[in-house]
């Protein structure tokens, strides 16, 4: 019965090599690992998805194994810090590939993540542990777009499709630990799926839907667009919906902005860990879009209309971190717009000194 072939095998010429202590022992020192098939991480593609797809190329055993030799339980993911042997085993030019994968900062009262050089305010903007793919895309490209990890992303824009979260012949959710990017646990390959005619009028994304995917994977690629200053009174003539607010600002203010209306509409909290119901990240981003949306049409009829009683705490909180300094001038110009509508509502009932943090922001401009 023929012995499968490991990667290591493969690497240094056969078992007698493999049988000999010392050199198996270098086999487990990862700084000594290196495989044959190598890449470049390609510009539009998700860290984890390069490392995916590295190990299918290579016949590994999936991310599980190369986290395992990045010193990782499975169930952690892959950040800026294992760029380096990442590099060394596969070949990706290192600061691209770090730059890919991002990284998770914590601390007392603030967690920011960042992703393709952007740094986020919220760690439940990035969707981590339940991966949708575009599979047309997959079929042409044959690899993860770093848009896909974005939590509200779920349409893609180049082929007007709703990302798939999972297995189209087995129907079980894709996970990161599947074989290959085009590869489910199940066999199938998910390309093959491809051009089968899509089954229900609810897998048709909405023109918001792929609008959105549109602007994320322009915001993400394209920093060094501040846009101009925001004009509210031009953009209500601009016509309606979240998609008119968003143009010109940064990836993360656009997230923050888009949270804060769904979370106004009642809607939006993809940070929530309830067991008792299981996720359905890629449902609920939908509904957050689309509560987004009907916020966003209120805004563009009457500015000052706008009446936020749901989670208004949460709403502040996205909105204050919208104006920070550091954020871009269009960005910090909307947000301070609907905060000062927002105070203005509410002033009798003390929200200011409730958010003491909020003090230092210019408000009423
Ligand atoms: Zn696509
Ligand atoms: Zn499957």
């Amino acid at each position: 019965m023929p012995r499968r072939t490991r990667p290591a095998d493969v690497l240094l010429g056969g078992e007698h090599i493999a049988k000999t202590p010392s050199i198996a022992s270098l086999l487990l020192d990862p700084e000594m690992l290196d495989f044959p098939i190598k890449d470049q991480i390609r510009t539009y593609e998700s860290g984890q998805g390069y490392a995916l797809r590295m190990a299918f190329e290579n016949q590994l055993n999936g991310l599980p194994q190369i986290k395992g030799w990045l010193g990782k339980s499975r169930y952690a993911v892959l950040d800026q810090a294992d760029a380096r042997l990442l590099h060394r085993w596969f070949g990706a030019d290192e600061g691209a590939l770090g730059k890919a994968l991002g990284q998770t900062t914590t601390g007392v009262g603030y967690e920011t993540y960042t992703i393709a050089g952007h740094s986020l305010s919220r760690s439940y903007f990035i969707n981590r542990s339940y991966p949708r793919v575009c599979i047309q895309c997959l079929s042409a490209y044959g690899f993860c777009a770093c848009s896909w990890d974005l939590s509200l992303v779920v349409a893609c824009s180049i082929h007007g499709t709703l990302l798939t979260d999972h297995c189209p012949h087995c129907q079980r959710q894709l996970s990161w630990h599947r074989p290959g990017p085009d590869a489910c646990i199940c066999g199938c390959n998910l390309s093959s799926h491809a051009n089968h005619a899509t089954e229900q009028p609810s897998d048709t994304p909405s023109a918001l839907e792929i609008k959105f995917g549109e602007w994320a994977s322009h915001a993400m690629y394209r920093p060094d667009t501040t846009g101009e200053k925001t004009c509210l009174a031009r953009q209500a003539l601009d016509g309606d919906g979240l998609m008119q607010f968003l143009r010109g600002m940064s990836l993360n203010g656009g997230l923050l902005f888009t949270h804060a209306l769904a979370c106004a509409a009642g809607y939006g909290d993809l940070e929530t860990h309830d067991r008792r119901r299981p996720q359905r990240p890629l449902k609920k981003a939908r509904r957050s879009l689309s509560s987004a949306n009907q916020v966003a049409r209120i805004l563009s009829k009457d500015w000052q209309s706008i009446v936020i009683t749901e989670r208004p705490s949460v709403v502040i909180h996205l909105l204050a971190d919208c104006m920070a300094a550091h954020m871009p001038e269009t960005d910090r110009s909307l947000a301070n717009s609907l905060l000062s509508t927002m105070f203005f509502q509410r002033r009798k009932i003390g929200w200011k000194s409730r958010f003491p943090q909020l003090s230092q922001l210019e408000l009423f401009e």
